[in-house]
């Protein structure tokens, strides 16, 4: 059991004045993993003080300095990869294999890359008779999500603190533990006390009062499209900025000479990659009608290799879901399909037979998705990948744009230009070409209701940046 009794505000870690604790539980079985403090909003005000007080030191330490710590907590990270992959997958629910690769590998990426660039990065520049500065945007806050917990905090932290911001940080509620791991590796490098600050609890209280906080400049906010609008709300008041990563619904078009291994295979991997619960996830499979039969029949083939099971057993390709509440909700969506008239190919809403502890969902493919029904167009985030058909590429493109969310998408052909012609006009921040490599110095984020920000290389790193311009 990880208990946790404390928060770390002001350099050191000290009791929530709420002395109540929030239960962690473990994916696979359900049973209690851990605990975090509950929080409360008299921490809330105690944290961002704490930051506040410390910015003007912290913005004003040589770039150099600062990126020194970072280099610590970078070889921290990597010294602790095994004991952090291992609680994610116990919170989260990924294969341990996979976590080591992502939730663990990605965060240590994540922050060598932004210490490389900003060793290149112009904080100024000269321009016609102005001095153009790009100083720290200020005291911000950092809510993240449960899913990738580890990697959409350092998404934040690292180049916030680069860019020479404080930060208060609120992980996920429902998977809290790696972010009480990355501050005892914080505390360990010697950040000056208020530079970063954790707290822990759930949106409401404890992000809300971050969200309205007049001492705050800006929040970083990765997580549902619902909250994201709320916080946008009670941030208004105080004209703070807000940097929105929000949730997904994004189509892979296969185009009529696409290789059709390649694309199936990639679009199921993206679509139950940690078992769906993936923002940027392909859950819309849109194949030419002429191709409808040949897809089908290769889409079940891969889908029926994701076995399922124990996280830490090794033969498992897909783990549990994060709680109850989401397995609920996934299988909730799985009978709307049903009710709903697409066809179930795969799968289905029961629980898997061998399976009844931890909060497992059988890998789901529906066949003959309309773009109207309720499966085509909410984010699930559960294993669960819908098929659509269409006639000519406008139709595709259509399907494609036709909804609320523009995170990400994909494009498979033959001709590399043709891929990239309907690439361009796809309205979402991000899309793969042929199964095209993540690459961490590119930007990251949605159009429309998938968020406003940017993360990742040096457009995350201007997301933390205000511009000040000096004439003379
Ligand atoms: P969530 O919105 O429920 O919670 C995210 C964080 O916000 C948590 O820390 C939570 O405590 C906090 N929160 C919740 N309500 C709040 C409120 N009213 N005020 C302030 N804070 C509040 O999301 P989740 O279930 O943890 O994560 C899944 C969602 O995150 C999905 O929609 C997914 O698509 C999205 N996501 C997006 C990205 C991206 O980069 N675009 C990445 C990962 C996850």
């Amino acid at each position: 059991m990880d208990l946790r009794d404390k928060l770390y505000i002001d350099g050191e870690w000290s009791p929530s004045a709420d002395r109540n604790l929030l239960t962690v539980f473990g994916a696979a079985d359900g049973k209690p993993l851990g605990s975090v403090p509950q929080g409360s909003v008299a921490d809330v005000d105690r944290a961002v003080a704490a930051a506040r007080a410390a910015f003007e030191g912290w913005a004003a330490t040589p770039l150099r300095r600062r990126l020194e710590l970072l280099e610590t907590l970078h070889a921290k990270l990597l010294e602790h990869r095994e004991e952090i992959a291992r609680i994610i997958t116990g919170e989260v629910g990924m294969p341990l294999k996979l976590s080591r690769a992502i939730q663990a590998g990605l965060p240590a990426v994540t922050l060598e890359e932004t210490i490389k660039l900003a060793k290149e990065y112009p904080f100024e520049q000269q321009l016609g008779n102005s001095l153009i500065i790009r100083e720290a945007a200020g005291v911000v806050a950092c809510i993240t999500p449960w899913n990738f917990p580890l990697h959409q905090l350092i998404l934040k932290l690292a180049p916030a603190l680069t860019a020479g911001c404080t930060a208060v940080v609120k992980p996920s509620e429902e998977a809290p533990l790696s972010a009480f791991l990355l501050f005892d590796l914080i505390d360990a490098c010697g950040f000056p006390p208020g530079v970063v600050n954790l707290i822990s609890g759930p949106g409401r209280p404890i992000g809300e009062a971050l969200a309205a906080h007049p001492a705050i400049d800006m929040i970083s906010f990765t997580g549902s499209t619902a909250a994201g609008r709320r916080i946008s709300e009670l941030a208004a008041p105080t004209i703070k900025r807000v940097a929105m990563e929000l949730g997904g619904k994004s189509a892979s078009i296969l185009l009529d000479d696409a290789e059709l291994e390649a694309a199936v295979k990639g679009t199921v991997n993206s679509c139950f990659l940690n078992s769906g619960q993936t923002c940027s996830a392909l859950t819309r499979m849109l194949v030419p009608e002429t191709r409808y039969a040949a897809v089908v029949e290769q889409t079940i083939r891969v889908a029926q290799t994701f076995s399922v099971g124990d996280p830490f057993a090794g033969q498992a390709k897909l783990g549990p879901l994060v709680s109850e509440k989401q397995q609920r909700r996934v299988r909730d969506y799985i009978q709307c399909g049903i009710d709903e008239g697409a066809e179930l190919l795969l799968g289905g809403p029961e629980i898997p037979e061998d399976l009844p502890c931890g909060y497992y969902v059988k890998p789901t493919v529906f066949g003959r998705v309309t773009p109207d029904m309720t499966i085509a167009r909410e984010e699930i985030f559960g294993p669960v990948l819908s098929i659509l058909s269409y006639r000519d590429e406008d139709e595709a493109v259509n399907i494609a744009n036709d909804s609320p969310y523009g995170l990400s998408g994909a494009v498979w052909s033959r001709q590399r230009s043709r891929a990239e012609r309907i690439a361009r006009r796809l309205r979402t921040g991000q899309v793969d070409i042929n199964g095209g490599r993540f690459n961490p110095l590119a930007p990251f984020g949605g159009y429309k209701q998938s968020g406003n920000g940017r993360e990742m290389g040096s457009f995350g790193l201007e997301e933390f940046l205000e511009l000040k311009s000096l004439q003379s």
